[in-house]
């Protein structure tokens, strides 16, 4: 291959300044796979920046009669593999950047545990909870009417994040339906309600996940769950369900959290109290008694076995991994960890499951969800949950065998395999 001498500072310019943030933290571990497995520097150039970067303001409409702007974005980091695939987050702290990490991962973790997606994300900047249903429902009807040329269902296929859920999924649905002549093309997003073309089994998918790779981890590791304890940070739809499945394995979960801070019981939170308590208090656990107070910050440095970081991106630090004691860390959130942690939690011999293995389960029903659609035809509850266990297992197992044959953490080798199956993908399209 000839390239021009000054194309080989393509690679170089791209790495990140040093700061913490998601994306850096993408990079730095993106860049550190593709000099292992020496991809060429335009391959890293492609791969270090989003495809394409879509932004729209979108006037809505309040329920006290005055317009508000809202900043909205889709990301689509990658179409190697295929269409590009991911949630969409409404919270406060949206900020480009953070979507353009959020689609990245994605496009990691499709390639990871083998679907044939790209990756994508969108976000809102908004507040959610302060908004009434009313609000939201015009909100996500103006994303989708701003994004109908960017989503499609082989294009890019949007799902539920923080924030978001089966119902806005059914308002995108309706919306680009109508906007494509009235036809109904539920395969344009997915986690849907299941009236609408639904998958069985997806609202506890990523959860489901977290708990099968840990358990997978820990038959690996020679140890049973049974006495074991765990902590999870985040009671959203991943934190909640993932104390739910852990707590049904035998694991006692002695801490939860949630933005209101965290609540330890040594004998065992009861999750499906929690879950009541959040679920009629507003989605907080604020004022549950099932638990003495703690900070959020001290549950990541409890005694535990195995601590479960299900909230937002950056908890685990270069200042809090010292003094990190659980031996095994299950990312169920997307980027808990930042890169600089990385090599403390290593030399602490702590093992991390990744996120973009362990949280992988959800749009990996999301998957099936897609193919359902298309196929017209659904499957039961238990044909979901017995393909995504296989389908995750499977990645666990093909990672830790990586992992073990060339001495690199779990998250090195999930980086290997999936930059590896990206960039198969990105040179048999060809150069243009
Ligand atoms: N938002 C989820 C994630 O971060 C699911 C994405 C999807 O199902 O497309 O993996």
């Amino acid at each position: 291959m000839s390239r021009k001498k000054e194309d080989t500072t393509l690679a170089s310019e791209s790495k990140p300044v040093i700061q913490s943030d998601a994306y850096a933290s993408m990079l730095s571990r993106f860049h550190a796979a593709a000099e292992k497995i020496g991809l060429a520097p335009e391959e890293i150039e492609i791969l270090s920046r989003p495809a394409e970067i879509h932004i729209a303001y979108l006037p809505v409409a309040m329920d006290d009669g005055q317009v508000r702007v809202f900043e909205a974005y889709r990301v689509i980091h990658s179409r190697a593999l295929g269409p590009g695939k991911g949630g969409i987050r409404y919270a406060p702290e949206v900020n480009m950047r953070e979507v353009m990490a959020l689609a990245a991962w994605m496009t990691w973790k499709c390639a990871v545990v083998n679907i044939p997606y790209g990756g994508a994300k969108g976000g809102i900047t908004c507040e959610p909870k302060k908004m009434s249903v009313g609000e939201l429902e015009r909100l996500t009807r103006a994303y989708t009417r701003a994004m109908s040329e960017v989503f499609g269902p082989d294009k890019d296929i949007p799902a539920p994040d923080m924030g978001t859920s089966a119902r806005e999924m059914a308002w995108i649905v309706d919306e680009y339906s109508r906007l494509n002549k009235g036809n109904f093309i539920p395969a344009v997003v997915t986690g849907k309600p299941l009236e609408l073309g639904g998958s069985k089994g997806r609202v506890e998918a990523t959860g489901r996940g977290v708990t099968t790779v840990i358990l997978q981890a820990l038959q690996r590791l020679g140890r049973r769950p049974e006495g074991l304890t765990a902590a999870v940070q985040g009671f959203g739809n991943v934190g909640s369900i993932t104390a739910k499945y852990l707590s049904q394995s035998g694991i006692r979960v002695i801490a939860i959290s949630d933005k209101s801070g965290g609540f330890y019981n040594e004998n065992g939170i009861l999750i499906h109290q929690a879950i009541q308590y959040r679920d009629t208090h507003g989605g907080s656990l604020e004022g549950f008694k099932g638990g003495d107070r703690i900070t959020n910050e001290q549950l990541l440095t409890l005694e535990t076995d195995i601590l479960v970081p299900a909230a937002i991106e950056d908890q685990i630090t270069p200042q809090n991994a010292p003094h990190i004691k659980a031996w095994l860390i299950a990312e169920g959130a997307n980027g808990p960890t930042t890169a600089e942690a990385d090599p403390i939690l290593n030399e602490k011999g702590i093992t991390v499951i990744p996120d973009i293995l362990a949280n992988a389960g959800g749009v990996i029903v999301s998957y099936y969800e897609w193919v359902q659609n298309r196929r017209g035809h659904y499957y039961t509850e238990s044909e979901v949950q017995e393909r995504a266990d296989n389908t995750i297992k499977q990645a666990f197992d093909d990672v830790f065998a990586r992992a073990a044959a060339h001495r690199v953490s779990l998250r090195e080798a999930a980086y290997l395999l999936a930059v590896e199956r990206v960039v198969k993908a990105l040179r048999m399209h060809g150069k243009y």
